[in-house]
């Protein structure tokens, strides 16, 4: 166990993004010298509050860290585009900071003697056939489906972190992200939260694709980076699954997100896209056991906060009132 505080360095990848501007928070709150490093495909260097312990890097990750020689104490890698209008738009974008990037950021650890945390997904469990999905389900994944450079690059980054833990000795971690979601996120992301929220308050309808019955489980993104911030300084490997339990269908998150911002909105049933899982809950008995962590941000309180930053912001990004 390693607390990290006042005088510690932390390198985030992806750090201008939802979870990493938000786990940089964190860091920074605790004291501690960040280094964010984001080339902005998905991020906004608008979602980093200027302050003198932080340090962003404009660079895609793919082409090696710039980031001085100074040792890090961890390597925190969460750049990597993650929507499924990002698979469609970004695919080799995505194998390529998932496996590429990866290899850098392993080998930066590797060379510091730092502690490494992979962001994995919920995706590596594809469409899962065991429900809640524990650590050891391996996973129902198409390989050359619409997600698969998504899903197959998380795995491939998985299987690297794995290598380097088991070969080269490197103090690693992955954790394997469910649906995470609040203030920061893009408008015009393409996943569920904010997609609803922006028609709700637009007035236009919300497009629920398929029936509406698949389900996800949604986590506030507080509650993920507390999960992250335990699991980094737990020491443990892992992989271990971050998320909530409040499992929900998409009808009822549209009528959720309906009801908390008065919309008069409709709904429109569109296609359900290919290789879209039908339920998604995550088992968190490892989370609970090894790190003693527990959700606490009930989704009507995350989506309320979620609703009042698109209502504030002007354009997405920090410094707005519900920030
Ligand atoms: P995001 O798109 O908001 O953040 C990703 C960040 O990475 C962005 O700032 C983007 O500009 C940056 N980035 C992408 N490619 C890069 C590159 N080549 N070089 C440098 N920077 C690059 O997405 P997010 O939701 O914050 O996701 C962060 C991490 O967590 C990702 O690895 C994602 O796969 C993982 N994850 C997120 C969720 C979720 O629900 N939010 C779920 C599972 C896993």
């Amino acid at each position: 166990m390693t607390t990290y505080g006042t005088g510690n360095r932390i390198l985030v990848t992806g750090g201008a993004g939802l979870v990493g501007s938000h786990l940089v928070d964190a860091f920074l709150a605790k004291g501690c010298d960040v280094t964010a490093v984001d080339n902005f495909v998905t991020g906004s260097r608008d979602n980093l509050a200027e302050h003198p312990n932080l340090t962003v890097v404009e660079a895609d990750v793919t082409e090696g860290l710039p980031v001085g020689d100074a040792p890090f104490d961890a390597v925190l890698h969460f750049a990597c585009p993650a929507s499924p209008v990002d698979f469609a738009t970004l695919p080799v974008e995505i194998l390529r900071v998932d496996s590429i990037g990866t290899l850098h950021a392993l080998d930066r650890a590797l060379a510091d003697g730092a502690r490494f945390l992979m962001a994995s997904t919920s995706e590596v469990y594809g469409d899962p056939l065991v429900h809640p999905q524990p650590e050891s389900y391996w996973g129902n994944v198409n390989p050359i489906g619409i997600r698969s450079c998504y899903d197959e690059a998380k795995r491939f980054s998985e299987a690297a972190v794995a290598a380097y833990h088991r070969h080269k000795g490197l103090d690693a971690s992955i954790v394997r992200i469910f649906n995470t979601y609040g203030p920061r996120m893009r408008p015009d992301d393409g996943r569920v939260v904010p997609s609803f929220i922006s028609q709700a308050l637009a007035g236009e309808p919300l497009t629920i694709h398929g029936d509406g019955s698949q389900t996800r489980s949604l986590c506030y993104v507080d509650d993920l980076v507390r999960g992250l911030v335990l699991l980094l300084e737990s020491g443990e490997y892992g992989p271990v699954n971050l998320g909530t339990e409040y499992e929900l269908t998409v009808a009822e998150m549209a009528e959720v997100i309906l009801r908390l911002t008065g919309s008069k909105s409709t709904i429109e049933y569109t296609d359900r896209p290919s290789d879209d899982p039908e339920r998604r809950r995550p088992d968190l008995t490892a989370a609970r056991e090894l790190l003693g962590y527990e959700p606490q941000v009930h989704y009507e309180a995350g989506l309320k906060t979620t609703i009042d930053y698109f209502a504030t912001a002007s354009s997405p990004g920090r410094g707005t009132a519900a920030d």
